[in-house]
C-alpha cells in the first residue's frame, strides 16, 4: 500500500479500518542468498539497498527481538554531516544527501527536520578547531557557519552567557543538520525492504555461524539452521558477541549511553545544541519534550540501562549550559549499548572468512549513518568491493595503524 495524504483522509473518514500490516511475518526459509544478522537501522537499510540497488531479493534479516528494539529506537535522533577527517567526511556527507531524499524514497514520513545543529566553543583554541572543522565541511560541499558570541546570544539567548567556568566564545552552525524520528527510520526501511521481497524474521536469534574450510555456509538460529552464501554481521552493541561466533575478536568494546526526555513544553529550542565542554547536547521533539544526553557510562556493559553517576553528570552539564532546564521535569530515561571502536570510527569490511562481512563500530553516532551504511554495505556484499566513500573503514586499520581518530582522544574506546 502506498501512503499519501489522500489515503490518510479517506482512511480517517472510514474508521481507519483499511490499513494493512506494514510488512509480512514470513517463516524463515531453509536457504537464502544472503542473511543479515541484526534488524536495526543498519541491517534494514543494507537489506533495502541490496534489493533496490543490486536486485538481490532472496535475503533474510534475522532479528532476535522486534524491529526497532535496539539502538535504532533508543537514540537521540541527531542527523548531521560535520565530520573533519578524510574518510568520515565524505561518508557522512553522502549519508546526509540520502537523508534529504529519504521520505520520498521510502514513501514514509521519517520526520526529518533540518533545524540546524550548533556546536558551542568555550576557548580560543576550541574556536580555532571549529573553524578548521567548518572549512573541512565546506571543502566537502556541506554547509558551515562560524558564529561569534554575539550571534549565538542573538539566536539562543536562553543559554547562560554569564557563567565564568565555561564562557561561550561562539559556535559552529550546520544548518542542514537536525533530527529525524528514530523508529520511523527502521519502519520505513523495513517496509521498503519487505516490499522488494526481503524476509524480515523477528524473534529469531542467531546462535552460531557455520563455517567450513574458511567459507561461510549459514547460521544457526533459535528458529533452526539457515543456509546462506553470504552472511552480514550488523549487530551494533552486540557485534563483538556475534563476531565471536565466527571465532573473531573485534576491536570493539560495548558501553552504555543514556538519553533523557522531559515533559512536553511550548517550543523553546529551535536547533540541536551541543555544549562543547560538558559533552551535553539537547533538542526539542515535535511533541515538546526536551531530548538530551551526554557521555557514555565509562564501564563496559551489555545492559541496555545506565547508572546514576552519569545521570548526575548530564544534569549538571545541562544546568551549566542553560539553568532554565532545572524547571523542567524529566519524564523518561533509557540506555542503549554502543559498539565503541578504539578510534571512534566505524568498520564496513569483509572478514578473513569468505562470504562473511562486518558492519560495526558505530559508537554513539550511527543513527545519522543508517542510509550510507546500508548503501555501502550493500555495495560491498553485492560487488565484493568497498564503496568509495567507505573504503577507509577497514577492519585491519587497527593492525596497520591507519586509524581515524576523529575526536583526537587517542586509542581508547571509552573516550570517543
Ligand atoms: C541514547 C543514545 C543516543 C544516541 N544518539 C545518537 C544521535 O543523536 N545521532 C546518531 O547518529 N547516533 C546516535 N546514537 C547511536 C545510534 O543509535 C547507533 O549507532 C545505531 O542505531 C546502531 O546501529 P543499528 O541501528 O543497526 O543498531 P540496533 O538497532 O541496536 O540494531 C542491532 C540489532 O541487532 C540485533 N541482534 C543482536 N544480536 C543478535 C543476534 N545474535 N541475532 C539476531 N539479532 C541480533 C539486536 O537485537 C538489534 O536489534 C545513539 C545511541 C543511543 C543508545
Amino acid at each position: 500500500m502506498r501512503y499519501s495524504g489522500l489515503k490518510v483522509i479517506t482512511q480517517g473518514l472510514f474508521g481507519n479500518k483499511g490499513w494493512g500490516a506494514a510488512w509480512r511475518s514470513p517463516e524463515p526459509k531453509a536457504e537464502y542468498d544472503a542473511v543479515i544478522i541484526g534488524g536495526g537501522g543498519h541491517g534494514l537499510s543494507t537489506a533495502y539497498y541490496l534489493a533496490k540497488n543490486h536486485g538481490l531479493t532472496n535475503i533474510a534479516v534475522l532479528e532476535k527481538g522486534y524491529i526497532g528494539s535496539g539502538n535504532i529506537g533508543r537514540n537521540t535522533t541527531i542527523v548531521r554531516a560535520n565530520y573533519y577527517m578524510p574518510g568520515n567526511s565524505e561518508f557522512y556527507s553522502h549519508s546526509l544527501k540520502l537523508w534529504e531524499g529519504l521520505e520520498a524514497e521510502l514513501n514514509y514520513n521519517v520526520m526529518h527536520s533540518q533545524r540546524g545543529q550548533l556546536v558551542l566553543c568555550h576557548s580560543d583554541g576550541q574556536r580555532d578547531t571549529l573553524a578548521r572543522r567548518g572549512n573541512a565541511m565546506l571543502n566537502q560541499g556541506d554547509d558551515a557557519e562560524l558564529w561569534s558570541r554575539e550571534r549565538v546570544r542573538e539566536e539562543v539567548p536562553y543559554l547562560d552567557f554569564e557563567q565564568t567556568r565555561f564562557p561561550i566564545y561562539g559556535g559552529l552552525m550546520h544548518w542542514r543538520g537536525g533530527t529525524a524520528r528514530h523508529d520511523a527510520v527502521a519502519w520505513g526501511y523495513a517496509r521498503g525492504a519487505d516490499q522488494r521481497g526481503v524476509d524480515l524474521i523477528q524473534n529469531c536469534e542467531v546462535t552460531g555461524i557455520d563455517i567450513e574450510n574458511g567459507v561461510v555456509k549459514g547460521v544457526q538460529t533459535t528458529r533452526g539452521p539457515i543456509r546462506a552464501k553470504k552472511v552480514a554481521m550488523i549487530a551494533a552493541g552486540r557485534s563483538s558477541q556475534v563476531a565471536a561466533m565466527a571465532g573473531m575478536r573485534l576491536p570493539v568494546e560495548s558501553h552504555v549511553l543514556q538519553a533523557f526526555v522531559t515533559e512536553g513544553l511550548k517550543p523553546i529550542i529551535d536547533h540541536v545544541i551541543s555544549f562543547g565542554m560538558g559533552h551535553f547536547y539537547i533538542s526539542q521533539s515535535d511533541k515538546g519534550g526536551l531530548v538530551f544526553g551526554g557521555d557514555i557510562d565509562f564501564y563496559a556493559s551489555y545492559a541496555a540501562r545506565g547508572n546514576l553517576p552519569m545521570v548526575e553528570h548530564v544534569m549538571e552539564a545541562g544546568m551549566t549550559l542553560m539553568p532554565m532546564i532545572g524547571r523542567a521535569k524529566v519524564l523518561r530515561s533509557w540506555g542503549g549499548i554502543m559498539d565503541m571502536t578504539p578510534d571512534g570510527s566505524p568498520i564496513i569490511d569483509k572478514t578473513h572468512v569468505e562470504g562473511l562481512f562486518v558492519d560495526a563500530g558505530w559508537n554513539y553516532g550511527g543513527f545519522k549513518a543508517v542510509p550510507a551504511s546500508g548503501w555501502c554495505m550493500a555495495h560491498l556484499m553485492a560487488t565484493g568491493e568497498s564503496h568509495e566513500v567507505a573504503r577507509r573503514f577497514r577492519l585491519d586499520r587497527f593492525r596497520t595503524g591507519h586509524v581515524m581518530d576523529e575526536e583526537g582522544t587517542g586509542s581508547q574506546h571509552n573516550l570517543h
